[in-house]
């Protein structure tokens, strides 16, 4: 899969490629990732890339014409006959609809993803109705560029193309996990990973030593009961789940079970 990040601070992403899973994707060649500075698309000798808003107002925005000839430079098709399926263009916003796992999980079936990091006040809007398939915003707050919100795009996408966390049963099994991924590893042996999948958010993980500050970890991780360590790990999803994202449960795959759970929670709260 190959990601096109257009920005004018190409050098944001050196970091981010250097380490960890981003690292070892681009060195198996799963994935790569291009940025493009916006300035060598500008033609004048400061390398301009913004001008006054028209109509007044706050701020600069990035011009039309460098964003037009950078992203014409990529050869993605025209806006018109490009299939969805395998390249599209993104402007980042936070205007946009709201980027989350399941968007993740849409852009890492794709061949190619092109990003777009507005900066100042934003970017022309023609150049979001000429070229982008979509805005996405990674949040309901407003950061200073869009480099932050791709790195983020890129990161939280790359984890999901297939091969790149070796474990192809990982991703599916974490927070926001696919709602269809529930419960469907074998029953004997350890538990692979979370039950906290299945849409709910990931059960807490411990690891050595068996008591630190004065917190002993969970008896029953230590007892060797595979059936009790799947069911607490569920319980504890579940729970989390409740206290803090209490809206994902009306779309997360719960059991008979799961739900006489919840309603034992909601009852001691009440
Ligand atoms: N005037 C814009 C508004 O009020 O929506 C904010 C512009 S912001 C200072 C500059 C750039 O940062 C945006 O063009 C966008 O690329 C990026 N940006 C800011 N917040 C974002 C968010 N929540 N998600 C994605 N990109 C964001």
């Amino acid at each position: 899969m190959q990601f096109d990040i257009i920005t004018i601070f190409p050098d944001f992403f050196s970091s981010i490629l250097a380490h960890g899973v981003l690292k070892r994707a681009l060195a198996s060649k799963l994935l790569t990732v291009h940025t493009h500075n916006l300035r060598d698309f500008a033609h004048d000798r400061h390398r301009t890339v913004d001008d006054r808003p028209f109509g007044g107002g706050e701020g600069m925005v990035l011009k039309p014409e460098p964003l037009a000839e950078a992203i014409e430079s990529l050869n993605v098709a025209p806006k018109t006959d490009r299939n969805l399926q395998s390249e599209t263009i993104i402007l980042l916003s936070a205007q946009g609809a709201r980027f989350t796992q399941s968007t993740a999980r849409e852009l890492a079936t794709l061949d190619r993803v092109a990003l777009i990091c507005g900066r100042y006040e934003g970017v022309d809007e023609r150049v979001n109705e000429l070229f982008c398939d979509r805005e996405l915003s990674i949040g309901d707050y407003v950061l200073s560029g869009g480099e932050l919100a791709a790195a983020i795009v890129l990161d939280a996408t790359m984890r999901l193309i297939p091969g790149v966390l070796g474990n192809e049963a990982s991703s599916a099994y974490e927070s926001f996990g696919q709602p269809d991924h529930i419960f469907p590893e074998s029953e004997d042996g350890p538990p692979r990973s979370t039950h906290g999948s299945g849409g709910l958010l990931d059960y807490p993980h411990y690891t050595r030593p068996a008591e630190f500050r004065g917190l002993a970890i969970p008896e029953v991780l230590s007892g060797g009961n595979h059936d009790q360590i799947r069911r607490w790990r569920r319980e504890r999803a579940l729970e989390k789940t409740w206290r803090n994202r209490p809206d994902l449960l009306e779309n997360a795959d719960l059991t008979r079970e799961d739900r006489a759970f919840l309603t034992a929670l909601n009852q001691q709260k009440s």
